[in-house]
């Protein structure tokens, strides 16, 4: 009788988002008359750079025509002109990646959940809480230990190694969904001397590094002393280009990074994971490749820096009206999230329902990501800006509403 992997059993259930979907719908059918404006979602609202989309028509036709068709890529790391093309970014951000050291992915997701794959069950894993929890619920399934390191307000919501906690995988994202904050290459360091001492390999999400504007902070792992040695970084074209429904993104493995295996034996991470991916991935369909590619030339650049510069002008905005309202909060700076302190000791859940009993504004409640978010809220700046201008006038409102009825 077939049996199931019973580490599914102790997962807690995926709610977060079918709760708020449910509560929205109850919330429209009562009152059809008020609108939502929803500043939860973290999905991209611009369309793709018209560049994107051209490479992707000229790929598409280029398969139709006998002479130019392709089936299987052959290496199944990604074509070379998009690796090259990638290799050449990290050359702008400051750092030398080989082409052969990148494999082209279907986004980031992916490739976070699956790198597991060629790690030990019994190793243990650190992360940080709250978390993206793609992170938690791959090592959950595969029946992992995890420890967290807490994110909270003393270190601003960026947590730190502690030298008395022993990790073998650890998982960081700069900057960071859903706390909007980011390292900087001082307190990378840390962790990266961290890793490198207990033998640990750091897993680096990056995926929004496009939207870091402070020249100060890293954009890339590897513009950290050392972390060559330890680091595999995973990035995506989602919210840096509004890939996520095209899908693509990238994996770095470094040549140096390396582990004993029992007998001894010095094995290769990147020849590992070639092996995983070998086996059960077939690779990215060619137009989104070229589609890719040309979201790395001077011209694509430009144009999808003109949609990141836009949702910047939003993320700058929330910043601004909280401040405005005395509101503790990180993020909205180098990052598309703002991650707030739920008021007058409400818990994440009673701020969503105020939010939107009041003024029909949606955000996610930070419960949603662990413990340290119970009485925080995120917002994102994926939206338009008039949306967004609107959801700010409305919190003005409130607050300004609330502070006369408690007389401060
Ligand atoms: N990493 C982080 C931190 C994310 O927030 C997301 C998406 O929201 C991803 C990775 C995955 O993105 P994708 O699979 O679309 O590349």
């Amino acid at each position: 009788m077939i049996r199931i992997n019973e580490n599914f059993l102790s997962m807690e259930k995926n709610y977060l988002f079918i709760d708020i979907a449910k509560r929205l719908r109850a919330y429209t059918d009562e009152h059809p008359d008020k609108p939502l404006i929803r500043m939860g979602i973290g999905d991209v609202t611009l369309p793709l750079a018209p560049c994107a989309v051209d490479a992707m028509k000229r790929a598409a036709d280029e398969m139709g025509v006998k002479e130019t068709f392709r089936g299987y890529e052959d290496s199944g790391a990604g074509y070379e002109f998009l690796r090259e093309a990638v290799a050449g970014y990290y050359r702008q951000l400051g750092t030398d990646i080989s082409p052969n050291e990148i494999r082209i992915n279907d986004g980031a997701k992916s490739d976070c959940g699956n790198i597991t794959d060629i790690f030990d069950k019994d190793n243990v894993v650190l992360m940080t809480d709250p978390v993206y929890p793609v992170y938690a619920d791959s090592n959950k399934m595969s029946g992992r230990r995890i420890i967290y390191a807490d994110s909270n307000e003393e270190n601003g919501f960026a947590a730190m190694p502690d030298e008395n906690i022993r990790a073998d995988i650890i998982y960081l994202c700069s900057p960071n969904n859903p706390t909007g904050s980011v390292y900087t290459t001082a307190q990378l360091e840390k962790w990266v001397d961290y890793a490198i001492e207990n033998g640990a390999v750091l897993i680096y999400d990056s995926a929004y590094e496009a939207f870091i504007t402070d020249q100060q902070i890293p954009r890339s792992i590897y513009c950290v002393r050392n972390a060559r040695r330890c680091a595999i970084e995973m990035c995506s074209l989602s919210k840096t280009a509004g890939f996520t429904g095209v899908r693509c993104g990238y994996t770095v493995i470094p040549h140096e990074l390396t582990a004993r295996a029992s007998d001894g034996s010095e094995i290769r991470i990147s020849d590992l994971w070639a092996r995983r991916q070998g086996s059960k991935f077939n690779g990215v369909s060619y137009p989104v490749q070229r589609a890719a590619e040309a979201v790395f030339t001077p011209e694509g650049q430009r144009q999808i820096h003109e949609n990141i510069a836009y949702y910047q002008r939003n993320a700058r905005l929330i910043a601004d009206t909280l401040n405005r309202l005395g509101i503790s909060f990180t993020g909205g700076e180098n990052s598309p999230y703002i991650w707030l302190k739920c008021p007058d000791g409400m818990d994440s859940w009673e701020f969503f329902d105020y939010l939107l009993n009041e003024i029909q504004v949606v955000g996610t409640p930070g419960a949603g990501f662990g413990k340290n978010g119970n009485d925080r809220f995120r917002l994102t700046s994926f939206n338009s800006y008039e949306n967004t201008a609107e959801a700010m006038e409305r919190l003005i409102s409130l607050y300004t509403k609330r502070r006369n009825v408690s007389g401060h």
